[in-house]
C-alpha cells in the first residue's frame, strides 16, 4: 500500500517510532504527543524545533531536528528549497 508520499516518522539516530503516547514534556510543564501537534505545545503554543527521542518507551535520548524525523519528505522538501532560492542578483551593470 505504501506510496511516493508515504510520511514515515521515526528516530533520525535509532530509528524508534512513536508510538501514539505522550513522551514529550514543554518548559511550560504539558505532556503530550509532539508529533500530533508537529512540535507545537498545545498549551502554551510554543514550537519546538527540535525533538528529543525518549528513552523511556525504548528511544536512544538523542536530540535531532523536529523535520529530521520526518522520512519520505525529502523529495518535497527539496523541491521547495529550489523553488524559494532567490534569483542570483544580476552582476553590477556595465556602463554603456
Ligand atoms: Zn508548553
Ligand atoms: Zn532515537
Amino acid at each position: 500500500m505504501a506510496t511516493d508520499s508515504t510520511i514515515e516518522i521515526y528516530c533520525p539516530a535509532c530509528q524508534w517510532e512513536p508510538d501514539g503516547g505522550a513522551h514529550w514534556q514543554c518548559r511550560c510543564g504539558h505532556v503530550w504527543n509532539t508529533f500530533e501537534t508537529g512540535g507545537t505545545c498545545p498549551q502554551c503554543h510554543y514550537r519546538w524545533a527540535v525533538t528529543t527521542c525518549p528513552p523511556r518507551p525504548g528511544g536512544c535520548g538523542v536530540t535531532s531536528p523536529h523535520i529530521d524525523w520526518y522520512h519520505g519528505l525529502e523529495a518535497l522538501v527539496e523541491e521547495l528549497v529550489e523553488a524559494s532560492l532567490p534569483v542570483p542578483a544580476s552582476v553590477a551593470a556595465q556602463p554603456v
